[in-house]
C-alpha cells in the first residue's frame, strides 16, 4: 500500500534541500477545488498554493487564456513592448480603483513586489518628501511575512526566517500589529512608509481591531508618509473583497499583488500605484527578465477579467459564512480560537490535544488538504470555487478529526 507515495516522497527528501516540510502526499493532477495523489486518492485543496489558486485549479478559462498566448508568443523581456502589456497594466489599474493617474509595475514573485515597494517608497522619501539621502526608514508590523529575501527577513521578527541570515538591511522601524498608537508613535520625519498586511496570513490569519487600517491611512496622510498594502495573500478575492482593506474603506497608496494574479499557472506579481509615486523610477533603476511577460500578462489579464465579475469576491463571502460558521461550532470541542475574514480562517487547535501538524496529518488521512503555521494553527482557505457541500464536508472531516 502507498508503495509509490513512499518511493516518490523518499527520492524527493534524498534530491531537494529541506527548506520546506512537506505532509506526505505526492499530488498528480488537480481540478477546481480538488486534486488526485499518484495513487489515484481525492482530497479537497483548502490550502489553494497559500492562495496562489483563488480561482482553482486549472481554471478553464485561465488554462484557454495561457493556451492561447503558448501559441503566439511567451517571453520578449521589456527591451521592447508587446501586445498584452499595456492591456494588462491599463486593465489591472482600472480594478484597483487607484484613479485615472494609476500606474502598475510588474514582477514575478511576492518578494520581488515587496522589494520593489521598497525601492520606490525610498526613492520616493528622497525625490519627493526630502528626507536626507540614505536615511528613510519604513514602519513595519510585528510578525509579519512579507516573503524570503535577504532585505525582507531583515525585519521579520521569526526567529526562523531571520536568525543565522545576516548580517541585516537596516532601515525598517518594527511595532506591535494592530497597535495604532504605537505605529503613529514611531512615524518620523525619516519615515517614508508604513508596509502592512491587512490581514497577517502566515502570522495565523489575525485581523486587526476595527478601525486600525482606516487610522493607519488617516496617520500616513497626515505625516505624508506612503501607505503600502501587502495584499498578496490577503487580496484578490480570499475575503471577500478584491482588496481586503475594502473592508475598512481604505485606499493605500500602494498595492502589493502576487499569488491568485497568476492564476496559479505563472508567478505574476505587481505593484500598483498613482503616477507621484511609481512615476520616481527611471529607466535602469529597477527591472526584471520575466516581469511583465507575454504570457504572464495573457494569464493575469484573464484573472482580472474573472474579478471583474464580481462573481469570486461574492463566493469567498458566502463560502466564507459557511467556513465560519461551522468552524466557530468546533470552538470549546479542540479548537480554542477562530480568526479570519471571508474564505480564509486561521483555528487554534488545542495544544492538549494534538499539535497543528498532527491535525494535518490526520486531516491529510481524511482526505482534506492544510498547513499548520506556528505550532497549533491550521489555516482553510480553500479555492474561491469550492462548494459549500464542499466546505461543510471538510469541516466534518475537521471534527472527526478532533474528536479522535
Ligand atoms: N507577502 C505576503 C503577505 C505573503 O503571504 C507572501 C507569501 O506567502 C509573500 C509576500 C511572498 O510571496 P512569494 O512567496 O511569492 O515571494
Amino acid at each position: 500500500e502507498h508503495l509509490a507515495s513512499t518511493a516518490a516522497i523518499a527520492e524527493a527528501e534524498r534530491w531537494t534541500a529541506h527548506n520546506y516540510h512537506p505532509l506526505p502526499v505526492v499530488i498528480a493532477e488537480g481540478s477546481g477545488a480538488w486534486v488526485t495523489d499518484i495513487e489515484g486518492n481525492r482530497y479537497l485543496d483548502c490550502l489553494a498554493g497559500y492562495s496562489a489558486l483563488n480561482f482553482g485549479h486549472r481554471h478553464p478559462t485561465l488554462i484557454s487564456a495561457a493556451q492561447e498566448q503558448l501559441n503566439r508568443v511567451t517571453l520578449t523581456s521589456r527591451a521592447f513592448l508587446h501586445d498584452q502589456f499595456g492591456p494588462f497594466c491599463r486593465e489591472l489599474a482600472e480594478l484597483s480603483g487607484l484613479g485615472d493617474d494609476a500606474m502598475v509595475l510588474p514582477m514575478n514573485t511576492g518578494a520581488e513586489a515587496v522589494e520593489t515597494a521598497i525601492k520606490v517608497a525610498r526613492k520616493w522619501g528622497y525625490k519627493t518628501k526630502g528626507v536626507p539621502r540614505d536615511e528613510a526608514t519604513i514602519i513595519v508590523a510585528a510578525n509579519n511575512f512579507h516573503g524570503r529575501t535577504t532585505t525582507i527577513i531583515s525585519f521579520s521578527t521569526d526567529p526562523e526566517a531571520r536568525a543565522d541570515f545576516g548580517p541585516y538591511t537596516p532601515g525598517f522601524v518594527i511595532v506591535p500589529y494592530g497597535d495604532l498608537d504605537a505605529l503613529t508613535d514611531a512615524i518620523d520625519a525619516s519615515t517614508v512608509a508604513v508596509l502592512l498586511e491587512p490581514i497577517q496570513g502566515e502570522a495565523g490569519v489575525l485581523v486587526p481591531p476595527d478601525g486600525y487600517l482606516a487610522g493607519v491611512r488617516e496617520a500616513c496622510t497626515r505625516h505624508n508618509v506612503l501607505f503600502i498594502a501587502d495584499e498578496i495573500q490577503s487580496g484578490l478575492g480570499r475575503t471577500g473583497a478584491t482588496f481586503a482593506v475594502e473592508h475598512e474603506g481604505v485606499t493605500p497608496d500602494m498595492y502589493l499583488l502576487g499569488k491568485a494574479l497568476g492564476g496559479g499557472i505563472v508567478p505574476v506579481s505587481a505593484v500598483l500605484a498613482r503616477s507621484d509615486v511609481l512615476g520616481v523610477l527611471r529607466p535602469g533603476e529597477h527591472g526584471s527578465t520575466f516581469g511583465g511577460n507575454p504570457l504572464a500578462c495573457a494569464v493575469a489579464r484573464a484573472v482580472v477579467g474573472l474579478l471583474r465579475t464580481g462573481e469570486f469576491q461574492r463566493a469567498g463571502r458566502d463560502r466564507g459564512d459557511v467556513l465560519h460558521r461551522r468552524l466557530n461550532g468546533l470552538v470549546g470541542h479542540g479548537v480554542t480560537a477562530v480568526r479570519g475574514r471571508g474564505l480564509w480562517a486561521g483555528v487554534d487547535i488545542d495544544p492538549a490535544l494534538m499539535t497543528g501538524r498532527q491535525a494535518c496529518e490526520r486531516l491529510l488521512r481524511a482526505g482534506v488538504l492544510v498547513k499548520d503555521t506556528h505550532g497549533s494553527t491550521v489555516r482553510f482557505a480553500p479555492p474561491l470555487v469550492v462548494s459549500d457541500d464542499d466546505v461543510n464536508w471538510a469541516v466534518d472531516r475537521f471534527a472527526d478529526v478532533l474528536a479522535g
